[in-house]
């Protein structure tokens, strides 16, 4: 099966359109199969534009279409012998004579079918045949079964079918329970076939038939049976992206991934956290907007706070306490969404796509207010009970400074950046003639990159201070290093701009043989680490 991997449904519709145009010019008087749906809607408007301009004559074409319900009158609106008249019939030369579509007012249905089949074979064959994918796999109407049919028959519509087409109709109950299709044989006895498939909802069903093989629950994959099948799709239905979502205090950022893991798109919103509704609603209405361009698979989402059995706890400053927001968005949104902790997903991002991308088993700490954690075992976030990770809360000091978590000498109090500024501005305050001591009075406070400038500047209380500060950082690392082994650590969190100056105190003083690395993602991490979930 050749395939054409179209940019949206616009290039795929002209691309079919000139296909079914060549064979036109190439034998004016072509046996065309056709098809009724969505997909072929837009190929049939540019034909009829291209026989308005005199580029192309439908006036020696016989077709035959693929399918008709049953029982249903060629008057009704919501038959294929309408649809046919009106999408493409009435608009070009044709001459309707020469126009066949199973007949769904038959009182003999059987007698149709055979007819149906001798038509087509006194016509000379179909020499090219336009069809649909449906997403359960079907052609025409030639419904996943063990047994398909070869010839044109009556069927029975699966439940998916006729949800899939009630969007026809006012409501499923309407939809006809039966159908007349050409059977697998007629389709493969056409001498070339195009299969058109366009959008995300296509993605799963044209993954499955490319990458498997032939099989009955895909009937679309008998069509690797015949040498001249070209499969023209568009991008939505060929690759798949996914989107992620990483919730923050100020900003939500989304991202969006392609199949080789590549951010293709970023954007952020403020965070509007005046009510659950309100965020709720603005994260829904992003991704929405956001799926009219891409061809979302799935959704990510990153969070601050606990996640229990789907449910989030222990989050400050985001009306998102109690809340199952995998249920909440998964009601609103079309696709799959997974919810994580957002140190977790930035961890699984920078282990597949960033420094971690070429191992498998990676502990991420983030050095900021406090230390985050993620640990991504054989690629994959593990939770724990939903909270694993913790690892700011390993306790390193009995009775030590007391912390947010209710405990004491938790591993943040002594190494994250908000020790660190603490332990300088003392340290400042105690030596009033230091280089650390000017910078504090110039700057009002001190920050990390403050005490850096201090180290540069050869201030020995700066240099103690954050000697002093390292051995924290390294106590921590070495406790997560045997408790782990992993293929690598790796370090993020603003501190970690500072680069060498940061990592190499750390790795003269570890003395393990696991490595330790910075984040290459920085702060896309999270959002694409909520992608890859
Ligand atoms: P659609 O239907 O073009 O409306 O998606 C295709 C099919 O079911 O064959």
């Amino acid at each position: 099966m050749r395939v054409i991997v179209c940019e949206n449904y616009n290039e795929m519709s002209k691309t079919v359109a000139k296909l079914v145009a060549s064979q036109l010019t190439l034998k004016p008087d072509s046996v065309l199969g056709l098809a009724t749906g969505s997909t072929p809607v837009g190929m049939y408007n540019i034909l009829a534009d291209m026989c308005k301009e005199g580029e192309i004559s439908f006036k020696e074409v016989t077709s035959f279409n693929l399918d008709e319900y049953y029982p249903i009158s060629p008057e009704n609106d919501q038959s294929y012998r309408y649809f046919m008249n009106e999408n493409l019939f009435s608009k070009v030369d044709i001459d309707i004579n020469n126009t066949f579509v199973p007949d769904g007012s038959t009182i003999d249905p059987k007698a149709e079918c055979k007819s149906y089949e001798k038509k087509i074979a006194q016509a000379g064959g179909i020499d090219l045949q336009i069809l649909g994918i449906g997403k359960n796999g079907h052609i025409g109407f030639n419904e996943p079964d063990a047994n398909l049919n070869s010839q044109t028959h009556l069927t029975d519509l699966t439940e998916s079918t006729i949800k899939a087409n009630s969007r026809f109709f006012a409501s499923s109950d309407d939809v006809p329970k039966q159908a007349l299709t050409m059977g697998i044989g007629s389709i493969l006895r056409a001498k070339r076939i195009i299969l058109m498939a366009s959008g995300v909802s296509k993605h799963r069903v044209v993954s499955e038939l490319l990458a498997g093989g032939i099989n009955t629950d895909i009937p679309a994959s008998m069509l690797k049976l015949h040498s001249q099948v070209i499969l023209v799709c568009d991008k939505a239905a060929y690759s798949s992206e996914r989107l992620g979502v990483d919730i923050g205090g100020t900003e939500i950022k989304f991202g969006v991934v392609d199949e080789n893991n590549n951010l293709v798109y970023q954007d952020s919103i403020p965070t509007r956290n005046e009510s659950q509704q309100v965020l709720i609603d603005d994260i829904v209405n992003k991704c929405e907007d956001i799926m009219k361009e891409h061809p979302i698979t799935g959704v990510g989402v990153g969070t601050p706070g606990i996640i229990r059995n789907g449910v989030i706890m222990n989050i400050a400053n985001l009306p998102l306490c109690n809340v199952n927001l995998s249920n909440v968005l998964s009601d609103r949104l079309p696709v799959p969404v997974e919810v994580s902790n957002d140190a977790n997903c930035a961890a699984l991002g920078e282990a597949m796509c960033g420094v971690g991308k070429l191992v498998k088993n990676v502990v991420m700490v983030t050095f900021g207010t406090g230390i985050g954690g993620g640990i991504v075992v054989d690629n994959k976030i593990y939770q724990g009970r939903g909270s694993a990770g913790e690892i700011g809360h390993i306790c390193i000091e009995k009775d030590g400074r007391q912390c947010g978590c209710g405990g004491s000498g938790c591993w943040e109090k002594y190494a994250s950046v908000t020790a660190l500024i603490d332990s300088a501005t003392e340290a400042a305050k105690a030596n009033a003639d230091s280089i650390l001591a000017s910078l504090l009075k110039d700057n009002g406070k001190l920050t990390g990159r403050l005490i850096f400038q201090a180290i540069n500047e050869g201030c020995p209380v700066a240099k103690d201070v954050f000697d002093n500060y390292i051995d924290y950082v390294v106590l921590g690392l070495k406790s997560i290093a045997y408790v782990f082994d992993p293929d690598m650590i790796i370090l993020s969190g603003g501190i970690t701009n500072a680069g060498n100056a940061f990592l190499n105190p750390i790795l003269d003083k570890m003395d393990m043989d696991v490595p330790v690395t910075i984040s290459a993602l920085k702060s896309d991490a999270g959002v694409i680490g909520a992608a890859m979930m």
